[in-house]
């Protein structure tokens, strides 16, 4: 039988049923506040899916070898808050069905859903941004919004690589979460700062959301609120092999693939990294 590419994740090779991981796209981007197209994310991330090897090294073990399924892109509402509820259906029917969601955004409004369906002890985000808006232009639904929203499930919030918020949302940040900026991620380190985040949340699930802007712009200029001064996608890659075995969820959002596909194919290496990094955990603990 000869192999075939198609529009699903590669190596998205197995049934629904035996799958341990349910990848899907949320192609929604109607809350953009500055540069619009992040609904096209998914496909782009998925295309860039098959410029990557079977293989890999750090785990030492081949993708297909880990049964994961895509189901391809939910039809989004145009309404950022029924979109929200779309998503915790999804993600309440992976749960029941025994399997980790991974969601490919569209823009990070959609975390509010999973995070609602998952009610994990921890939320850790890497973000430019800080989210922390209780409404803004008229939703409470807002990409802006997002750890506002969240902030009503749990209050254990870590936010790894922000540099952009008003006065007092940093204030509140600071108060009332764990905030690691990208300036004391850079003068720390990465592995000094996850070492905190692991001590934080022990063996407590955790909901781990990555918006892809949380990341340079110089390094993947495909974001629709880009920012200078941020992580590079191997600390990305970093949190994700440090907090992936206490992930009860993931999801990568914000990818805008207007660039030359820097910020896609990052994209798809860090989800492919995320589902990896569980899998070989969990046979840790087999
Ligand atoms: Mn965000
Ligand atoms: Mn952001």
């Amino acid at each position: 039988m000869q192999s075939f590419s198609n529009t699903l994740f590669a190596d998205a090779d197995s049934a629904y049923l035996d799958a341990e991981y349910g990848i899907f796209g949320v192609p929604f981007d109607g809350t953009t506040s500055f540069k619009a197209g992040t609904r096209d994310a998914p496909a782009a991330v998925r295309q860039a899916s098959y410029n990557l090897e079977t293989y890999m090294p750090y785990y030492d073990l081949e993708l297909p070898d880990i049964p994961f399924y895509d189901m391809g892109d939910l039809y989004a509402e145009c309404l950022p808050d029924l979109v929200v509820g779309q998503v915790e259906d999804v993600v309440s029917d992976l749960v029941k069905d025994g399997k980790i969601p991974v969601m490919i955004g569209g823009e990070h409004s959609i975390t509010i859903g999973a995070v609602r369906a998952l009610r994990p002890v921890w939320y850790v985000v890497c973000d430019a941004h800080l989210d922390m808006q209780d409404e803004y232009r008229g939703s409470r639904f807002n990409h802006d919004c997002v750890t506002a929203r969240v902030s009503e499930v749990t209050g254990n919030i870590i936010i790894i690589g922000a540099r952009s918020g008003c006065k007092e949302e940093f204030a509140r940040a600071r108060e009332n979460y764990h905030l690691f900026t990208a300036d004391e991620v850079q003068s720390r380190g990465m592995q000094s700062v996850l070492n905190e985040v692991s001590d934080l949340i022990g063996d407590d699930p955790v909901y781990l959301s990555i918006d892809a802007d949380s990341i340079d712009c110089c390094l993947t200029p495909g974001l629709g609120t880009p920012e200078p001064f941020g992580l590079t996608p191997a600390d990305i890659r970093d949190v994700i092999r440090k907090v992936a075995k206490n992930a009860v969820g993931f999801d990568y959002v914000e990818v805008l693939p207007n660039d030359s596909g820097q910020t896609a194919i990052v994209a798809a290496h860090l989800i492919r990294e995320f589902i990896a990094g569980h899998a070989c955990a969990l046979k840790q603990t087999d």
